[in-house]
């Protein structure tokens, strides 16, 4: 197993797992094939286990894990050079694949910035990106090959890609569509947005996270309702006019006038730019690897307090009243757990479910920190 969850938190699937290549895998993909090799010429499966934990960046369970506790020092992954030689863009384009015929192409890894609930800046290394000459060859060749009528860039703030005006313009002279993973508000440029317009596109997606001004920069979201009704009225004249909107609720600190805030700013876009919201309302998980990672999860009796008002203040909004997406109480509860899991309750999940019993092992978030803690 690997993947961005190995740089967040393994031990959440660590009771399940062989092993796991811990954050960017790339560098050790040698050694594991030279291990799963010998595997298949039959050196048995404690040989495979013993020589995949040789490498710090693999975290191999039934080796370095006893009674429950971490016995080896590891190491995530986090400094792979993206310019190296390495895949830059998805191997699949499909309609039966979960991205249809999406190229998506890698640009950056980390992030800069400095959001107090993700777990990007620590979790993911610093911010590296490819540069514009290496993904431009990677399109040409691609290009030249198979007809490529869509591309998915994937970046954890596209905005803050520094080669995004090039590499954007280039897509456009291919009459390649483009889409972003991920939009932050305050570097939504008329180039981005006239990308996604030329893509066929009538929605864009964005995240106030709060509605009150001061909590969103606390957030490090710094940028104000006025920026955010500018943006927005900017991509309206571009032609978007469909906008969704990721709020959290129960953030560290938050007052009922931030959560009232959200059905004013909302007022405000509507009359202002007359788009048609969808607001995305989640319950604010402290994640490990973050700078909230020790703060309250409010729980179900206030998040649905929280739900109820927030229900009972956009149906204030007479016109185009927003349409609600709230996460399930119960899923979010499940992720708060799922995200502290350490070993011993990552076994357990996996003999309930052995024995068909459909319940959530509690995690120990202390005892998980500090299993974490061991993790470079
Ligand atoms: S929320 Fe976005 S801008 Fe903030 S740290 Fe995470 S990836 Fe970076």
């Amino acid at each position: 197993m690997g993947g961005a969850l190995s740089y967040i938190n393994p031990l959440t699937v660590s009771g399940v797992c062989d092993f796991i290549i811990l954050g960017d895998g790339m560098e050790v993909m040698d050694h594991v094939i030279e291990s799963l090799r010998a595997y298949e010429g039959g050196c048995g499966r404690n040989e495979l286990w013993r020589r995949l934990s040789e490498n710090p960046c693999i975290l191999v369970p039934p080796v370095d894990i006893k009674d429950g506790k971490l016995v080896r020092d590891l190491k995530i992954g986090r400094s792979l050079d993206l310019n190296g030689p390495y895949p830059v863009h998805s191997a699949w384009m499909t309609e039966r694949g979960a991205f249809g015929r999406t190229l998506l192409l890698e640009l950056q890894r980390g992030c800069a910035r400095s959001c107090s609930y993700c777990t990007l800046p620590q979790c993911f290394g610093k911010m590296r990106w490819r540069k514009f000459e290496v993904i431009e060859e990677a399109l040409e060749k691609i290009t030249a090959r198979f007809d490529v009528p869509q591309a998915g860039l994937v970046t954890p703030e596209a905005g803050d890609y520094p080669f995004l005006p090039q590499l954007v313009d280039r897509l456009i002279e291919k009459k390649i569509g483009v889409s972003f993973a991920s939009l932050r508000l305050d570097r939504l440029s008329e180039q981005m947005i006239t990308a996604l317009a030329g893509s066929g596109r009538h929605s864009i997606t964005v995240a106030p996270e709060t509605g009150g001004e001061a909590l969103r920069f606390g957030c490090g979201k710094k940028f104000t309702d006025d920026l955010i009704l500018e943006k927005l009225a900017m991509a309206k004249n571009l032609g978007i006019d469909r906008v969704k909107l990721y709020f959290m609720i129960g953030l560290p600190g938050e007052s009922e006038e931030d959560v009232a805030a959200m059905t004013g700013l909302c007022r405000r876009i509507i009359a202002e730019t007359g788009q048609s919201l969808t607001l995305s309302i989640n319950p604010f998980i402290p994640k490990p690897g973050t700078p909230w990672k020790d703060e309250i999860f409010c729980g179900k009796h206030t998040i649905r307090q929280k739900y109820e008002k927030i229900k009972k203040d956009m149906r204030t909004i007479v016109k185009k009243t927003p349409q609600l997406r709230l996460t399930g109480i119960k899923e979010a509860e499940t992720e708060f757990n799922l995200a502290w899991y350490g070993y011993n309750e990552s076994r357990k999940l996996a003999e309930y479910i052995e024995s068909g019993i459909t319940k959530l092992p509690e995690s120990d978030r202390e005892r998980t920190r500090t299993e974490l803690g061991r993790f470079m």
